[in-house]
């Protein structure tokens, strides 16, 4: 068993690649990314297929033992397929493409290797072979937009590296030499401290040392809307890097108006707010979108069906219901994949920045209090704070939920309650991005307001200082506890 110091934490970051190097031009470098990735789906798929076959071999004594399909091997065959298909719809000029990555195979082996032991590993196993078989697991498939896998642990491989002042390079290994290189988005301003500090890590790091922050594997993903190209970067770190839970440091977590969640430290600027969750977000945001037209287009449909000869036929109807349910159904699922990612971002920043508590809302009993946040329901949030609590507890980290009264209201700096910035003001003031902007009359103190209201939750104590607060200013305490 691994001792304590042994023990790594893996993690992934991304950044935008944001140009090649020249000579190398966008448009050669999206092609032959969209080139590298066509071929990564096809190769992805048949390690799958070659697994499936060579389990129901073994299972029906055709073969010895259960053997996994050998990536390499796959990559010379699918080479032979590429080539075959190229010449049978006259591409001129085939093998010369296929001269880009290797006179052997399809993709060079920092990729096959990459897809075989990141992406593929999970389903090349005999357990999951089983399940297939037993018709309780379906096949794994890749889509075609997949993520390029590159593998970058070995000596030899390709590693981020500064170049300029302030530029971060690399060199991809998905083809043959020359490997397209590319400046990645890392400007201090576009990224956060925290993935800055990540970045330096990684950087100063250069032989790999385990003492150190390690660059594991990288993948390139282009991102569906935008169609930008992604670098991912799995890394990890020893354990021992985080500092001793502190009984005085405390996490506080507001529900956002701007963003699902957003959490703050009672001492330091440390938080996390919208960076950390926009990809799920998005999709949520645009899966409510599709919903609400599939939701309009159903009832103009609907208005002209009943004026039809088979209005309010069953069946028909009921076809046309199936796509609303299946995008409720996602949703849901959606939702759910937020609060995993959620919480385990508030657990693992409470024990990045030694945190011995953390703080949320005690909603029980409260109405309409999430109206217009982004978590927007009741059992969502229940959910989430449910994920946050076992999942600190794991660790050690004390949860407690607090009285939220005035949260939103109190400065977090001087703790003077501005009683205007209520629900109509702060629902009149809301900036395009999301929430208004917090404003203390007394210090003018200046915050963004969900981060005014998660450095609240984070204070010790805080319904005391409140109550304390609300005399002295003459304030009622709200009895239902109302925001
Ligand atoms: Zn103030």
């Amino acid at each position: 068993m691994a001792g304590q110091d042994e023990r790594r934490i893996t993690k992934v970051t991304k950044f935008r690649i944001l140009k090649p190097v020249p000579p190398l031009t966008w448009e050669e470098l999206g092609k032959l990314l969209r080139d590298v990735r066509y071929r990564v789906f096809r190769l992805a798929n048949l390690i799958v297929s070659e697994a499936y076959l060579n389990f129901h071999m073994f299972r029906t004594g055709q073969s010895e033992d259960f053997k996994t399909a050998k990536p390499g091997e796959l990559s010379k065959r699918l080479r032979q397929m590429l080539l075959e298909e190229m010449e049978k719809k006259k591409i001129k000029d085939a093998s010369e493409q296929l001269n880009r990555f290797s006179k052997i195979n399809a993709l060079p082996d920092t990729v096959a290797g990459a897809l075989s032991q990141y992406k593929i590993r999970a389903v090349t196993n005999a357990n999951k072979w089983r399940q297939v078989i037993r018709g309780d697991a379906s096949l794994p498939t890749f889509r075609r937009d997949m993520a390029i896998p590159i593998r970058c642990d070995k000596p030899y491989q390709r590693r981020l590296e500064k170049h300029q002042p302030g530029d971060v390079e690399v060199e991809l290994m998905i083809c043959a030499k020359p490997y397209p290189r590319v400046v990645l988005a890392t400007r201090r301003d576009k990224i956060g401290d925290g993935q800055f500090a990540v970045l330096q890590k990684l950087l100063e790091n250069k032989d790999q040392s385990t003492d150190g922050y390690r660059q594991r594997y990288f993948e390139i993903k282009q991102e569906k809307f935008t169609g930008k190209w992604h670098l991912f970067v799995t890394y990890d770190f020893p354990a021992l890097h985080r500092q001793k839970p502190d009984p005085k440091t405390i996490v506080g977590v507001d529900v956002g108006v701007s963003v699902p969640l957003y959490v703050a430290l009672n001492k330091g600027h440390a938080r996390l707010g919208w960076r950390h969750f926009a990809g799920v977000g998005h999709r949520i945001r645009s899966l409510r979108n599709q919903l609400d037209a599939r939701r309009r287009n159903m009832q103009r449909a609907g208005r002209a069906d009943l004026s039809s000869e088979t209005a309010g036929a069953g069946h028909g109807r009921k076809r046309k219901l199936q796509p609303i349910e299946k995008l409720q159904g996602r949703i849901q699922k959606s939702y759910s994949t937020l609060n995993h990612q959620l919480s385990k971002s508030v657990v693992e920043f409470a024990l990045n920045h030694g945190a011995g508590a953390i703080q949320m809302e005690d909603l029980e009993g409260l109405k309409d209090v999430l109206r217009g946040t982004f978590i927007g329901a009741r059992w969502r949030y229940h959910q989430l704070q449910q994920f946050i609590e076992y999942k600190a507890k794991e660790v050690g980290i004390v949860v407690r939920k607090v009285n939220p009264a005035h949260t939103s209201r109190r400065c977090s700096k001087c703790g003077f309650i501005n009683s205007d910035f209520d629900r109509a003001y702060r629902d009149a003031h809301r900036t395009e991005k999301g929430s208004a902007k917090f404003l203390c009359p007394e210090c003018e103190y200046e915050a963004d307001a969900d981060y005014n209201a998660a450095r609240n939750i984070a204070t010790l104590e805080i319904a005391k200082k409140i109550a304390v607060q609300c005399k002295r200013q003459g304030i009622a305490l709200p009895e239902g506890k109302a925001l």
